[in-house]
Protein backbone atom coordinates (compact mmCIF):
# COMPACT_ATOMS: atom_id res chain seq x y z
CA UNK A 1 0.00 0.00 0.00
CA UNK A 2 1.22 3.54 -0.92
CA UNK A 3 2.31 5.61 2.11
CA UNK A 4 0.14 7.97 3.95
CA UNK A 5 1.20 11.54 3.64
CA UNK A 6 1.33 13.12 7.50
CA UNK A 7 2.29 16.93 8.26
CA UNK A 8 5.10 17.70 10.33
CA UNK A 9 4.00 21.34 11.54
CA UNK A 10 -0.02 20.20 12.93
CA UNK A 11 0.12 16.39 13.20
CA UNK A 12 -2.82 15.72 10.53
CA UNK A 13 -2.61 12.17 8.31
CA UNK A 14 -4.26 11.91 4.88
CA UNK A 15 -5.01 8.80 3.32
CA UNK A 16 -3.35 8.07 -0.29
CA UNK A 17 -4.61 8.45 -3.73
CA UNK A 18 -4.98 10.35 -6.69
CA UNK A 19 -7.19 13.52 -5.01
CA UNK A 20 -4.54 13.76 -2.08
CA UNK A 21 -4.31 16.86 -0.93
CA UNK A 22 -0.80 18.73 -2.36
CA UNK A 23 -0.23 20.62 1.27
CA UNK A 24 -1.42 20.06 4.32
CA UNK A 25 -5.15 22.46 5.21
CA UNK A 26 -2.65 23.75 8.15
CA UNK A 27 -0.82 25.30 4.66
CA UNK A 28 2.77 23.27 5.81
CA UNK A 29 4.24 21.17 3.18
CA UNK A 30 2.87 17.08 3.62
CA UNK A 31 5.84 14.73 3.96
CA UNK A 32 5.58 10.96 2.93
CA UNK A 33 4.58 9.03 6.50
CA UNK A 34 6.42 5.81 5.61
CA UNK A 35 9.79 6.64 4.82
CA UNK A 36 11.99 3.72 5.45
CA UNK A 37 15.50 4.57 6.96
CA UNK A 38 18.48 3.48 5.98
CA UNK A 39 19.66 -0.03 6.92
CA UNK A 40 23.41 -1.13 7.35
CA UNK A 41 24.88 -1.06 4.09
CA UNK A 42 28.12 -3.51 5.44
CA UNK A 43 27.26 -6.72 3.47
CA UNK A 44 24.83 -4.89 0.92
CA UNK A 45 25.96 -4.49 -3.37
CA UNK A 46 25.41 -1.28 -3.68
CA UNK A 47 25.00 -1.68 -7.81
CA UNK A 48 25.65 1.37 -9.64
CA UNK A 49 24.55 -0.54 -12.82
CA UNK A 50 20.61 -0.07 -11.20
CA UNK A 51 21.14 3.61 -10.74
CA UNK A 52 19.69 5.06 -7.80
CA UNK A 53 17.39 2.45 -7.53
CA UNK A 54 20.02 0.59 -6.17
CA UNK A 55 18.69 2.31 -2.69
CA UNK A 56 15.44 0.97 -3.74
CA UNK A 57 14.30 -0.48 -0.19
CA UNK A 58 15.33 3.04 1.11
CA UNK A 59 13.18 4.70 -0.52
CA UNK A 60 8.75 5.15 0.11
CA UNK A 61 7.74 4.12 -3.19
CA UNK A 62 7.16 0.47 -4.21
CA UNK A 63 7.16 0.73 -7.94
CA UNK A 64 10.01 1.76 -10.60
CA UNK A 65 8.89 4.33 -13.09
CA UNK A 66 12.49 4.41 -14.36
CA UNK A 67 14.97 5.31 -17.44
CA UNK A 68 17.94 3.85 -15.79
CA UNK A 69 19.00 7.10 -14.12
CA UNK A 70 21.12 7.79 -11.50
CA UNK A 71 24.73 6.83 -9.95
CA UNK A 72 26.02 9.89 -11.31
CA UNK A 73 30.04 10.38 -11.85
CA UNK A 74 31.84 11.67 -9.04
CA UNK A 75 35.02 12.97 -11.02
CA UNK A 76 38.04 15.65 -9.79
CA UNK A 77 37.26 18.87 -10.46
CA UNK A 78 40.76 19.52 -12.07
CA UNK A 79 43.07 21.60 -11.63
CA UNK A 80 41.08 25.05 -11.80
CA UNK A 81 39.35 23.99 -9.12
CA UNK A 82 42.24 22.09 -6.88
CA UNK A 83 41.95 18.21 -6.82
CA UNK A 84 39.77 18.42 -3.47
CA UNK A 85 37.08 19.52 -5.15
CA UNK A 86 35.33 17.03 -6.63
CA UNK A 87 32.33 17.30 -9.10
CA UNK A 88 29.38 15.74 -9.16
CA UNK A 89 27.70 15.22 -12.86
CA UNK A 90 24.02 15.88 -12.34
CA UNK A 91 23.97 16.37 -16.54
CA UNK A 92 24.55 12.80 -16.72
CA UNK A 93 20.43 11.82 -16.71
CA UNK A 94 18.60 10.83 -19.57
CA UNK A 95 16.65 14.29 -19.42
CA UNK A 96 20.35 16.23 -18.65
CA UNK A 97 19.84 17.29 -15.28
CA UNK A 98 19.36 16.27 -11.45
CA UNK A 99 15.61 16.81 -11.64
CA UNK A 100 15.35 13.30 -12.74
CA UNK A 101 16.29 11.60 -9.17
CA UNK A 102 13.11 13.38 -8.18
CA UNK A 103 11.01 12.70 -11.27
CA UNK A 104 11.47 9.10 -10.96
CA UNK A 105 10.12 8.93 -7.86
CA UNK A 106 7.48 11.07 -8.22
CA UNK A 107 5.84 9.21 -10.95
CA UNK A 108 6.86 6.26 -9.67
CA UNK A 109 4.33 7.44 -6.62
CA UNK A 110 1.86 8.58 -9.04
CA UNK A 111 1.62 4.79 -10.67
CA UNK A 112 1.44 3.55 -7.28
CA UNK A 113 -1.74 5.89 -6.53
CA UNK A 114 -3.46 5.17 -9.95
CA UNK A 115 -3.21 9.22 -10.88
CA UNK A 116 -4.44 9.82 -14.52
CA UNK A 117 -2.99 13.29 -15.45
CA UNK A 118 0.40 15.16 -13.34
CA UNK A 119 0.51 18.55 -13.44
CA UNK A 120 3.62 21.09 -12.74
CA UNK A 121 5.27 24.36 -12.77
CA UNK A 122 8.53 25.01 -13.64
CA UNK A 123 11.26 27.35 -15.28
CA UNK A 124 12.18 24.30 -17.76
CA UNK A 125 13.87 21.35 -16.28
CA UNK A 126 12.18 20.22 -13.77
CA UNK A 127 9.17 20.43 -16.35
CA UNK A 128 11.01 18.26 -19.12
CA UNK A 129 11.98 15.95 -15.81
CA UNK A 130 8.07 15.41 -15.02
CA UNK A 131 6.89 15.51 -18.47
CA UNK A 132 9.53 12.72 -19.96
CA UNK A 133 9.09 10.52 -16.88
CA UNK A 134 4.81 11.04 -16.94
CA UNK A 135 5.95 9.37 -21.06
CA UNK A 136 7.29 6.92 -19.33
CA UNK A 137 4.52 6.01 -16.78
CA UNK A 138 2.34 6.17 -19.30
CA UNK A 139 0.27 9.13 -17.51
CA UNK A 140 -1.07 12.08 -19.37
CA UNK A 141 1.16 15.65 -17.95
CA UNK A 142 0.34 19.80 -17.44
CA UNK A 143 3.54 21.57 -17.84
CA UNK A 144 3.16 25.15 -16.84
CA UNK A 145 5.86 27.49 -17.84
CA UNK A 146 7.27 30.92 -17.77
CA UNK A 147 6.19 32.67 -21.79
CA UNK A 148 9.58 33.30 -22.00
CA UNK A 149 10.96 29.43 -21.61
CA UNK A 150 13.64 28.58 -23.61
CA UNK A 151 13.05 26.65 -26.57
CA UNK A 152 14.95 23.93 -25.83
CA UNK A 153 13.14 23.28 -22.66
CA UNK A 154 9.69 23.52 -24.26
CA UNK A 155 10.69 21.50 -26.73
CA UNK A 156 11.70 18.55 -24.18
CA UNK A 157 8.00 18.92 -22.78
CA UNK A 158 6.18 18.90 -25.79
CA UNK A 159 8.41 15.86 -27.93
CA UNK A 160 7.28 14.41 -24.27
CA UNK A 161 3.84 14.12 -25.35
CA UNK A 162 3.27 16.47 -22.27
CA UNK A 163 0.96 19.55 -23.12
CA UNK A 164 2.97 22.56 -22.05
CA UNK A 165 1.04 25.81 -20.58
CA UNK A 166 2.72 29.07 -21.27
CA UNK A 167 2.09 31.84 -18.39
CA UNK A 168 2.84 35.39 -18.80
CA UNK A 169 4.03 37.61 -16.05
CA UNK A 170 6.89 35.92 -14.26
CA UNK A 171 7.78 32.42 -12.40
CA UNK A 172 5.64 33.76 -9.35
CA UNK A 173 2.83 34.15 -11.72
CA UNK A 174 3.35 30.72 -13.36
CA UNK A 175 3.23 28.87 -10.08
CA UNK A 176 -0.02 30.74 -9.61
CA UNK A 177 -1.80 29.55 -12.85
CA UNK A 178 -0.73 26.10 -12.00
CA UNK A 179 -1.91 26.28 -8.33
CA UNK A 180 -5.65 27.20 -9.95
CA UNK A 181 -5.68 24.19 -12.04
CA UNK A 182 -4.67 22.02 -9.50
CA UNK A 183 -7.63 23.01 -7.01
CA UNK A 184 -9.76 22.63 -10.00
CA UNK A 185 -9.15 18.78 -9.89
CA UNK A 186 -7.26 18.78 -13.13
CA UNK A 187 -4.66 16.70 -12.21
CA UNK A 188 -2.37 15.41 -9.29
CA UNK A 189 0.61 17.89 -8.53
CA UNK A 190 4.09 16.35 -9.10
CA UNK A 191 5.74 19.83 -7.86
CA UNK A 192 9.00 19.36 -7.43
CA UNK A 193 8.63 21.88 -4.92
CA UNK A 194 6.04 20.79 -3.17
CA UNK A 195 5.64 16.71 -3.80
CA UNK A 196 7.67 14.90 -1.05
CA UNK A 197 8.04 11.65 -3.32
CA UNK A 198 10.17 14.46 -5.44
CA UNK A 199 12.69 15.00 -2.31
CA UNK A 200 13.00 11.24 -1.76
CA UNK A 201 14.56 11.02 -4.70
CA UNK A 202 16.65 13.88 -4.56
CA UNK A 203 18.27 12.84 -1.13
CA UNK A 204 19.68 9.21 -3.52
CA UNK A 205 22.20 12.46 -4.31
CA UNK A 206 23.55 12.28 -0.95
CA UNK A 207 22.89 7.92 -0.56
CA UNK A 208 25.36 8.27 -3.73
CA UNK A 209 28.45 10.49 -2.65
CA UNK A 210 28.42 8.86 0.52
CA UNK A 211 28.81 5.42 -1.08
CA UNK A 212 31.33 6.37 -3.84
CA UNK A 213 33.50 7.93 -1.19
CA UNK A 214 33.58 4.62 1.04
CA UNK A 215 30.11 5.30 3.10
CA UNK A 216 31.92 8.55 4.23
CA UNK A 217 30.89 12.14 3.69
CA UNK A 218 32.92 15.26 2.14
CA UNK A 219 33.52 18.44 4.22
CA UNK A 220 31.32 20.14 2.28
CA UNK A 221 28.34 20.10 -0.18
CA UNK A 222 27.76 23.27 -2.70
CA UNK A 223 24.64 23.12 -3.88
CA UNK A 224 22.33 25.85 -5.93
CA UNK A 225 19.18 26.65 -4.30
CA UNK A 226 16.27 27.91 -6.32
CA UNK A 227 13.28 25.91 -4.30
CA UNK A 228 16.03 23.65 -2.68
CA UNK A 229 15.43 20.47 -3.62
CA UNK A 230 18.58 19.10 -4.37
CA UNK A 231 20.12 21.09 -1.09
CA UNK A 232 17.12 19.48 0.73
CA UNK A 233 17.41 16.37 -0.75
CA UNK A 234 21.25 16.27 0.23
CA UNK A 235 20.44 17.31 3.92
CA UNK A 236 17.14 14.56 4.32
CA UNK A 237 20.16 11.92 2.86
CA UNK A 238 23.31 12.47 4.61
CA UNK A 239 21.05 13.32 7.75
CA UNK A 240 19.28 9.46 7.15
CA UNK A 241 22.88 7.76 6.78
CA UNK A 242 23.96 10.04 9.91
CA UNK A 243 20.75 8.97 12.13
CA UNK A 244 21.24 4.89 10.80
CA UNK A 245 24.94 5.10 12.28
CA UNK A 246 26.04 4.97 8.63
CA UNK A 247 28.23 7.48 8.18
CA UNK A 248 30.05 9.83 11.15
CA UNK A 249 29.15 13.05 10.58
CA UNK A 250 27.17 15.54 8.19
CA UNK A 251 28.75 17.70 5.80
CA UNK A 252 28.60 21.38 5.68
CA UNK A 253 25.75 22.41 3.00
CA UNK A 254 26.90 25.98 1.49
CA UNK A 255 23.99 27.23 -0.70
CA UNK A 256 24.68 29.50 -2.95
CA UNK A 257 22.01 31.57 -5.41
CA UNK A 258 22.04 34.11 -7.94
CA UNK A 259 21.50 38.21 -6.83
CA UNK A 260 18.46 38.24 -8.88
CA UNK A 261 16.62 36.08 -6.64
CA UNK A 262 18.69 35.02 -3.19
CA UNK A 263 15.77 35.10 0.10
CA UNK A 264 18.57 32.49 1.34
CA UNK A 265 21.18 34.12 1.21
CA UNK A 266 19.78 37.50 2.52
CA UNK A 267 18.04 35.02 5.88
CA UNK A 268 21.22 33.17 6.32
CA UNK A 269 23.61 35.98 5.72
CA UNK A 270 21.60 39.15 6.23
CA UNK A 271 24.17 40.86 3.88
CA UNK A 272 23.09 44.13 2.04
CA UNK A 273 22.24 43.49 -1.14
CA UNK A 274 21.61 45.24 -4.30
CA UNK A 275 18.54 43.87 -5.34
CA UNK A 276 15.46 44.65 -8.02
CA UNK A 277 12.02 43.04 -8.72
CA UNK A 278 12.72 42.46 -12.07
CA UNK A 279 16.44 41.81 -12.13
CA UNK A 280 17.41 38.86 -14.98
CA UNK A 281 20.11 36.38 -14.24
CA UNK A 282 21.86 34.06 -16.45
CA UNK A 283 21.00 31.41 -13.79
CA UNK A 284 17.55 31.09 -14.63
CA UNK A 285 17.26 27.24 -12.79
CA UNK A 286 17.52 29.04 -9.40
CA UNK A 287 15.58 31.90 -9.86
CA UNK A 288 12.93 31.44 -7.03
CA UNK A 289 11.78 34.25 -4.85
CA UNK A 290 9.28 32.51 -2.70
CA UNK A 291 10.73 28.77 -1.82
CA UNK A 292 8.09 26.54 -1.37
CA UNK A 293 10.36 24.95 1.93
CA UNK A 294 12.06 28.13 2.85
CA UNK A 295 11.97 26.89 6.79
CA UNK A 296 13.62 23.44 6.12
CA UNK A 297 16.21 24.96 3.79
CA UNK A 298 17.51 27.27 6.37
CA UNK A 299 17.57 24.87 8.99
CA UNK A 300 19.77 22.58 6.63
CA UNK A 301 22.17 25.04 6.64
CA UNK A 302 22.45 26.12 10.52
CA UNK A 303 22.02 22.51 11.74
CA UNK A 304 24.97 21.64 9.16
CA UNK A 305 27.03 25.11 9.97
CA UNK A 306 26.39 25.65 6.52
CA UNK A 307 26.03 28.71 4.55
CA UNK A 308 24.28 30.80 2.24
CA UNK A 309 25.67 33.47 -0.20
CA UNK A 310 24.33 35.24 -3.48
CA UNK A 311 26.85 35.94 -6.72
CA UNK A 312 26.18 38.15 -9.56
CA UNK A 313 26.54 37.58 -13.15
CA UNK A 314 30.33 38.32 -13.77
CA UNK A 315 31.29 35.38 -11.23
CA UNK A 316 28.50 32.84 -12.94
CA UNK A 317 29.86 33.51 -16.87
CA UNK A 318 33.60 33.50 -15.83
CA UNK A 319 32.76 30.05 -13.95
CA UNK A 320 31.11 28.82 -16.74
CA UNK A 321 33.79 29.66 -19.03
CA UNK A 322 36.20 27.59 -17.34
CA UNK A 323 34.02 24.65 -16.46
CA UNK A 324 33.31 24.39 -20.58
CA UNK A 325 37.45 24.67 -20.97
CA UNK A 326 37.77 22.32 -18.49
CA UNK A 327 35.46 19.89 -20.20
CA UNK A 328 32.27 20.27 -18.21
CA UNK A 329 29.44 21.02 -20.67
CA UNK A 330 26.88 22.77 -18.66
CA UNK A 331 24.61 25.06 -18.51
CA UNK A 332 24.62 28.50 -16.92
CA UNK A 333 23.01 27.69 -14.20
CA UNK A 334 25.50 24.57 -13.04
CA UNK A 335 28.01 27.02 -12.79
CA UNK A 336 26.77 29.04 -9.77
CA UNK A 337 27.63 26.31 -7.13
CA UNK A 338 31.43 26.00 -9.17
CA UNK A 339 31.70 29.91 -8.79
CA UNK A 340 30.74 29.89 -4.99
CA UNK A 341 33.50 27.51 -4.26
CA UNK A 342 35.68 30.28 -5.23
CA UNK A 343 34.15 32.88 -3.39
CA UNK A 344 33.72 30.71 -0.03
CA UNK A 345 37.42 30.32 -0.54
CA UNK A 346 37.80 34.00 -0.55
CA UNK A 347 35.37 34.31 2.59
CA UNK A 348 37.79 31.60 4.23
CA UNK A 349 34.46 29.90 4.79
CA UNK A 350 36.34 26.87 3.08
CA UNK A 351 39.71 25.91 3.92
CA UNK A 352 42.11 25.53 0.19
CA UNK A 353 42.13 22.25 1.35
CA UNK A 354 39.39 21.05 1.81
CA UNK A 355 37.23 17.99 0.77
CA UNK A 356 34.21 19.92 -1.11
CA UNK A 357 31.63 17.88 -3.37
CA UNK A 358 29.90 20.15 -5.90
CA UNK A 359 26.79 19.21 -8.33
CA UNK A 360 27.11 20.17 -11.77
CA UNK A 361 23.49 20.51 -12.35
CA UNK A 362 22.53 20.49 -15.86
CA UNK A 363 23.74 19.33 -19.72
CA UNK A 364 25.34 22.39 -21.63
CA UNK A 365 22.78 20.58 -24.64
CA UNK A 366 19.83 22.43 -23.56
CA UNK A 367 20.81 25.72 -24.77
CA UNK A 368 22.39 29.34 -23.72
ZN1 LIG B 1 -0.60 20.70 8.94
Amino acid sequence: MASPLSCPACGAEYAPGPDEPWRCSCGAPLELAADPPPNSPQGRTVDPGEGLWTFEEWLPVRRRVSLGEGFTPLVSAGERWGEAVGFKLEYVFPTGSFKDRGATTTLSRAAELGVKRVIEDSSGNAGAAIATYAARAGIDAEIYVPAGVKASKLSAIERAGARPVRVEGGRAAVTEACLEAVERGEGWYASHAWNPAFYAGTSTFAFEIAAQRGWSVPDAVVCPVGHGTLLLGAYRGFRALYNAGITDRLPRLLGVQSEAAAPIAEAIGGDERDQSADATTVADGIRIEAPARHAEIVEAVEVTNGDAIALDDGRIEAALDRLHRGGFYVEPTSAVAPAAVERYRELGVVEPGADVVVPLTGSGLKGE
